[in-house]
């Protein structure tokens, strides 16, 4: 029977990045995922690598510091997938007074660099590399492009934007190329304690088998209370709180590059996101759900409610009938016992369980958490398991994610780098390689010198040899796989493209 250190139960971010951290610490690593990488709430969030200026309302500075001291780690890891965007908050005195927006603002712009310091060694206190927050007029710089004109005067404050899904395949990439073993349509379907270790049986298509494993961790998201009780039979005390949230994508509501936070009477924030270069990203709302629902979907009263919010700030309505897609997925939140599923905390907690008097193999579960703290909640879950697996070290800071080693260059200078050495290829679509793929873009890129050199065009800048690249190294297999989360590239096809994408995948299959 094969045996590894780790077992990772869940392919989103959190067991992708604990894969990661777990296979750079010389840990013999399994990754089991039942679907897709990232087809649950990972690539289903705002796409925001943030402190979240909306928790400091709630008092959540170790979470705030604790995010804003990653996003300068992540810009620096995976600068071809993450990079600073600008937010434009018009203010509503009725809503939340100006002291209250700049005593925020103010907070928001120095916690976290002390942390960030530490974390990297470099002894850097007190400075990001993002621009402080500042006070705007909207109709004297541009920043109110696409509103009222009722709104006068505004704040501006940078966060940044992710690449979701890709931040999930990039680690399990890393996971593999430090010696992780990768398995997606794989289910954990049972495991059990014995003789110090845990007996797990996992199932795919091509049928069921039996491994073994010093440790587990249940990374399973929603379905974390699932596969405690039902795979694992072991019951510890903590809840989930189940919380859908859902985004819609529309027009483009203007051409700058700015997104805008916009305050709702019932004090939640909607964002408008710049998206895929024709549209413009609403989102996101906050409903309880019972179970975790494997296809959650938007419903016509979220879309209603997003559509009114985003409306009553822009220059033209935003209507249902001009959604061009939607997603949703269901936050996986650590119960804290709040009413309000939008006041639930945001912060992650890890569980270790031990079993019969703290002497078992153990087992960590993780509830809660954000895309932007992933890499801290890995390095966290190993210190949860340092007893069993003693005198490993913190890395993942320092290395970049796959595509990622710029080597000191900007963005802007690697794709005038590209676009001289590839002058037969369009450079917009240049453009968008190097953003999923970075430095890895010469690699699908080959020898080809023309647009027929990339192989069949399906349109949408998708061509065949992204295609296999994806398929061979990256787990896709399935059209969604590759139209909705390696790439967006769906959004910009017809449904005869998308489905001679479908039929391409099942001739390789
Ligand atoms: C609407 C919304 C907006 C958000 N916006 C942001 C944001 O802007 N920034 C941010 O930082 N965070 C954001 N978040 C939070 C963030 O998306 C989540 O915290 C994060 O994606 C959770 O990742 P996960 O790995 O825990 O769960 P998931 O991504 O759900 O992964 C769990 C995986 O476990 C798998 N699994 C379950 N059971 C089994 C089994 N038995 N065997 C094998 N596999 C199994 C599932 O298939 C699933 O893929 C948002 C969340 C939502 C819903």
């Amino acid at each position: 029977m094969p045996t590894y250190d780790l077992l990772i139960i869940g392919g989103g971010i959190n067991g992708a990045g604990i894969a990661r951290d777990a296979a750079g610490r010389g840990l013999k690593v399994l990754l089991v995922e039942q679907g897709d990488l990232a087809h649950a709430t990972s690539s289903a969030s705002t796409k925001l690598i943030h402190g979240g200026l909306r928790y400091l309302e709630y008092f959540e500075f170790r979470l705030v510091a604790e995010a804003l001291a990653e996003r300068e780690v992540l810009l620096r890891i995976a600068p071809h997938i993450v990079w600073p965007l600008e937010f434009v908050l018009p203010h509503e005195k009725h809503l939340r007074p100006a002291w209250m927006i700049r005593a925020g603002l103010f907070l928001y712009d120095r916690l976290g660099h002390r942390l960030f310091a530490r974390s990297t060694g470099s002894g850097r206190g007190g400075s990001s590399s993002l621009p402080h927050s500042r006070r705007v007029a909207l109709d004297a710089d541009g920043c109110g492009a696409g509103l009222k004109r009722d709104f006068k005067v505004g704040f501006a404050y940078h966060d940044c934007w992710v690449d979701d899904a890709r931040l999930v395949v990039l680690n399990a990439r890393s996971a593999a190329a430090h010696g992780a073993e990768v398995s997606t349509r794989t289910r954990l379907a049972h495991a059990r304690r014995e003789g110090g270790e845990w007996v797990a049986r996992i199932e795919s298509r091509s049928g069921s088998r039996e491994v073994r494993a010093a440790a587990l961790v249940n990374a399973a998201g929603p379905w974390v209370k699932d596969v405690l009780q039902g795979a694992l039979g072991v019951d510890i005390p903590a809840k989930v709180r189940l919380v859908k949230g859902s985004h819609i994508v529309v027009p483009r509501i203007h051409s700058r590059r700015h997104a805008f936070i916009l305050q709702n009477p019932d004090r939640r924030v909607i964002f408008l996101i710049p998206y895929e270069r024709e549209f413009t990203l609403v989102g996101t709302t906050d409903v309880a759900m019972g179970d975790a629902d494997f296809e959650a979907r938007i419903s016509s009263d979220e879309v209603e409610y997003l559509c009114a919010a985003a409306s009553r700030y822009t220059e033209r309505p935003i209507a249902p009938g001009q959604v061009a897609w939607s997603y949703s997925g269901v936050r996986p939140l650590y119960d804290d016992g709040s009413r309000d599923p939008s006041a639930v905390t945001r912060d992650y907690h890890l569980l270790l369980d031990e079993g019969h008097e703290g002497r078992e193999a153990p087992l960590v579960s993780i509830f809660g958490g954000k895309i932007t703290t992933y890499r801290r909640l890995g390095e966290h879950a190993l210190e949860k398991l340092s007893r069993r697996f003693p005198g490993t070290r913190a890395w993942t800071h320092a290395e970049p994610l796959p595509g990622g080693d710029f080597g000191g260059l900007g963005f802007t200078e690697l794709f005038d780098d590209c676009v001289r050495r590839h002058p037969g290829l369009p450079a917009p679509w240049l453009a968008r390689l190097l953003r999923r793929h970075g430095t890895l873009a010469d690699a699908i890129i080959g020898n080809a010198t023309s647009r027929s050199g990339l192989g069949e065009d399906f349109g949408g800048g998708l061509f065949q040899r992204e295609v296999d690249w994806l398929v061979e190294h990256e787990w896709a297999r399935e059209d969604d796989d590759v139209l909705w989360r390696r790439t967006k590239c769906g959004l910009h096809m017809s449904a005869a493209q998308r489905s001679r994408v479908r039929d391409y995948l099942s001739g390789i299959a």
